[in-house]
């Protein structure tokens, strides 16, 4: 079973890349290893977890993923953080950072065994980060790994935060960009997608097609997509802006897809706000999903002839890594992860603005022969450095650098011998 897992993987990426795998992960056989997030579903983090942990237990790691849970005021300071730390003007009651930190004391209390026990434990964003004050009696190297983007954060946040983070073994960002002073080494690790997943499966055009029909989307007219959970910093607003000045000049219809996340208390506002902007324009489709409908991201991002990822603000943005998987090229905002995906003129756009979203959007509908070649560049882009077994090449030399003491320089020899 787990060798058939590998082989599967190896099938899209080689076998050299799965053996390389086999090999790190050798020393750290029976390395018990936990990792903690706030959501099961909804995300970019629950998605990756969901292909990681499965992989790395095929790999012979012994792998528990446990989701801290809080009350609605939880979630709710801990998206102001997040929004805060993403540089968004938000103020933070200090009631509201009691509750963040005695949710965590409750979750510590539950999870102890566990954490106390884990060789590795891997606390992923702000949310379950105070767990380990909480946890006197470590034994393994606890890892903060921070998925969004930390460049520009509102100080008083990030200083409350560092406080916070600043006892952990090490923490990992996905670009250097985020990275900010903390006494012990920083990791730049981006994410990946999974190409076996649902989410990311080849599709038949009979799929492809029910899925249109299902939404009423006319199969006929170019498509211009953005998947994204309803949040300000994924610009909906933008979205709708740019797709209604780019079809004064080519015929389009707009797919804005997306659904919420258990951990994020804001969405229904967000859309609320879309769908009456958008109400009554027949050509403007808003699809509020289920966390599971993965087979229709699929279908509707193979449909599209553009993806747009319009966000203000990314920590990575797995939805442009999806696009341009299934060959398509990507009009994304020149911000956080997108700016590592998209090779601007190359493998799509990066814009700034709803008239710069508007003007690529134009000349990809306009000129076919050049949609075709960037979605290729974009599909190999992502070969060569975002899917999941290179993600997890990273994670096992952090794991290794972790337990023999973070030398610079991994040497394979020293460990088979
Ligand atoms: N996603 C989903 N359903 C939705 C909206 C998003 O399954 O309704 C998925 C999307 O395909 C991607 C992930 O959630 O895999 C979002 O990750 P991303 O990094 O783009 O953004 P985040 O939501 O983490 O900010």
């Amino acid at each position: 079973m787990n060798k058939d897992l590998l082989s599967h993987y190896a099938q899209v990426t080689g076998e050299e890349a799965v053996e390389q795998l086999q090999q790190l992960a050798e020393p750290l056989k029976g390395a018990h290893i936990v990792h903690i997030n706030s959501t099961r579903y909804g995300g970019g983090v629950a998605e990756i977890l969901h292909s990681l942990i499965p992989l790395k237990k095929a790999l012979g790691l012994d792998v528990t993923w446990e989701v801290i849970t809080g009350e609605e005021e939880f979630f709710h300071v801990t998206k102001s953080m997040h929004n805060a730390l993403q540089g968004f003007p938000t103020e933070i009651h200090p009631k509201g950072l009691k509750t963040y930190e005695e949710t965590n004391a409750q979750e510590a209390e539950r999870l102890r065994p566990l954490l106390e026990e884990a060789d590795f434990v891997f606390i992923h964003d702000p949310q379950p980060a105070p767990l380990l004050q909480f946890i006197s009696q470590k034994r393994g190297k606890w890892v903060w790994r921070c998925h969004i983007d930390l460049s520009r954060p509102q100080r008083f946040v990030w200083r409350y935060l560092r406080n916070v983070v600043v006892g952990y073994d090490a923490s990992i960002f996905s670009m250097p960009d985020f990275t900010q002073p903390l006494p012990h080494p920083q990791y730049i690790i981006p994410p990946s997608i999974d190409p076996l997943t649902e989410k990311n499966r080849e599709l038949s055009p009979k799929e492809v097609k029910d899925i249109l029909k299902k939404f009423n989307i006319n199969p006929d007219k170019p498509i211009v997509l953005q998947v994204s959970r309803f949040d300000r910093f994924k610009d909906p607003m933008g979205v709708v802006r740019a797709a209604r000045l780019a079809r004064k000049f080519a015929p389009l219809q707009l797919v804005l897809a997306g659904g919420g996340a258990a951990d994020d208390p804001e969405g229904e506002m967000i859309l609320n706000e879309v769908r009456g902007a958008t109400m009554g324009d027949p050509d403007i489709h808003v699809l509020y999903l289920p966390p599971d409908a993965h087979i229709t991201i699929n279908a509707l991002q193979r449909a599209a002839h553009v993806v747009l990822q319009k966000s203000i603000k990314e920590g990575f943005g797995l939805t442009v890594t999806e696009a341009m998987w299934k060959s398509k090229p990507v009009v994304g905002g020149d911000v956080g992860g997108i700016k590592i995906q998209v090779v601007n003129h190359h493998t799509g756009f990066l814009i700034h603005t709803p008239e710069g979203a508007a003007l690529a959007i134009r000349y990809l509908l306009f000129y076919k022969d050049k949609r075709e070649e960037m979605g290729k560049k974009a599909h190999q882009f992502v070969k060569d450095n975002f899917l999941i077994t290179r993600h997890l090449r990273d994670y096992l030399s952090l794991l290794l650098a972790l337990k023999l003491g973070a030398h610079e320089r991994i040497e394979l020899e020293t460990w088979t011998g």
